[in-house]
């Protein structure tokens, strides 16, 4: 396997696609094409945008890798955010062929693959990303035999990504793929564009996945304190909960 580098690399945006409303997926590949370490699901990719624009010149950030383990490719999936610096940069600046200085892949919030205990994934919004990744590798991995449960949640049809992706994930493999709108539009359909509407609550979870499940989870701050709430009152054993935050750590109590 080719291993981590140290320090910056050169990488470059080979591909740019849209996934809704204000998600858009970049691609990118080491400048000389040469193989790039394979990430573990759940890691993320620190980088600064090449540019001599001072306001943006030293701003590292850090985007989780939302494709399956591989050694030629990068996708990272940015949501657009009101007033962000880079987020907006990337969107409306960043176009095919531009390079960015990245820090190899990095991050603690990995599967526990050594275990036999059903998966429960659940994302909120663009907390998808890491989840996505594992989700891929769970489905590459014929040898596991576990339950494994995505529950995706989104406000309805405008902010649903990688819908396509997850469905023939889904039909490959033995996910279970449910997706949760919140706030669905008059043209979306329960029972073909989503499943439940409303928020994920304590009681949907205690009648519907397994709770000995390792849960991996990630979304919003208000998303992620309620649905950790849920899991201890449900009494989830803590060293199952597993989860990534977006910004600063909140206090999930
Ligand atoms: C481990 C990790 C993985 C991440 N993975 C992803 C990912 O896969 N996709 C992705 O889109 N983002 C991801 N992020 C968030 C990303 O790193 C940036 O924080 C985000 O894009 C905002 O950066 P910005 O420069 O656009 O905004 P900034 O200019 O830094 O912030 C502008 C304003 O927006 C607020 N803000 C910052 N972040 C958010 C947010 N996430 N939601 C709402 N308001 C915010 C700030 O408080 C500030 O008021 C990840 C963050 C971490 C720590």
């Amino acid at each position: 396997m080719n291993s981590k580098w140290i320090g910056f690399k050169e990488l470059v945006l080979v591909d740019r696609v849209k996934e809704c409303d204000d998600i858009v997926s970049f691609y990118f590949k080491s400048v000389d094409d040469s193989k790039l370490p394979i990430h573990e699901p759940g890691q993320y990719l620190p980088f600064k945008i090449k540019t001599d624009d001072a306001k943006y010149k030293d701003e590292l950030r850090t985007y989780s890798l939302s494709m399956a383990p591989n050694e030629s490719i990068y996708r990272i999936s940015v949501k657009k955010i009101q007033n962000g610096l880079i987020s907006t940069y990337l969107h409306e600046n960043l176009n095919i062929g531009d390079k960015i200085d990245a820090m190899a892949p990095c991050g603690l919030f990995t599967l526990k693959e050594n275990k036999s205990n059903p998966i429960v994934l659940i994302s909120g919004g663009i907390g998808i990303t890491p989840l996505l990744s594992m989700v891929y590798k769970l489905s590459i991995n014929k040898k596991i035999n576990r339950e494994i449960y995505f529950i995706q949640a989104v406000q309805n049809s405008t902010q649903h990504a990688f819908r396509y992706d997850l469905d023939k994930l889904s039909e490959i493999s033995n996910i279970k793929n449910i997706v949760f709108y919140s706030n669905p539009l008059k043209g979306d359909i329960n029972g073909k564009d989503y499943d439940f509407t409303g928020y994920i609550t304590e009681d949907w979870i205690s009648k519907n996945v397994p709770l000995n499940s390792e849960f991996y989870f990630c979304g919003p701050p208000i998303f992620m304190k309620s649905l950790n709430k849920s899991l201890i009152n449900l009494g989830v054993d803590k060293k199952n909960i597993n989860y990534e935050f977006f910004g600063e750590p909140t206090d999930m109590e």
